[in-house]
């Protein structure tokens, strides 16, 4: 009877993990449909040097623009806004890493270059469906 009892618990616990991973899975999912129907799609790309706002270009125009920075204007980063997403492709910065970065095109997404001290922001409309999604 004992031994009977021992299974039938092991079977619960394998159960109980089989649940807890079922569980696991949902909240995974559902955690990325969130992230899904929050993330807005932005309209513009503003570029800040140095936390001052230099410029700004709508995401619908294509656009190639050279980022100077520096005292002399000798640090370069360029922007490429080309299918509604902006990306950093050329910069001669020590690091490379604002080259790295994924085009952006969602609402509060960045590239940013430290050495040059730019940053690369999307923004967009005021009327943000994730007020909503989050009650
Ligand atoms: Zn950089």
């Amino acid at each position: 009877m004992k031994k009977s009892d021992k299974s039938a618990f092991s079977k619960n616990k394998i159960r109980n993990d089989i649940i807890l991973a079922a569980v696991i899975l949902i909240i995974a999912v559902a955690g990325l449909l969130f992230v899904k129907l929050t993330k807005t799609q932005g309209n513009t790309v503003v570029v800040k040097i140095d936390g001052v706002k230099a410029v700004e270009y709508s995401l619908e125009e294509d656009v190639r623009y050279e980022i100077k920075t520096g005292k002399n204007n000798e640090d370069i980063n360029v922007l490429v806004i080309k299918d509604g997403k902006a990306s950093i492709t050329e910069a001669d910065c020590p690091d490379g890493i604002c080259k790295d970065y994924r085009p952006i095109s969602y609402v509060g997404e960045t590239i940013v270059c430290l050495p040059h001290k730019v940053v690369v922001e999307i923004t967009g409309d005021a009327t943000d469906i994730s007020l909503d999604a989050v009650v």
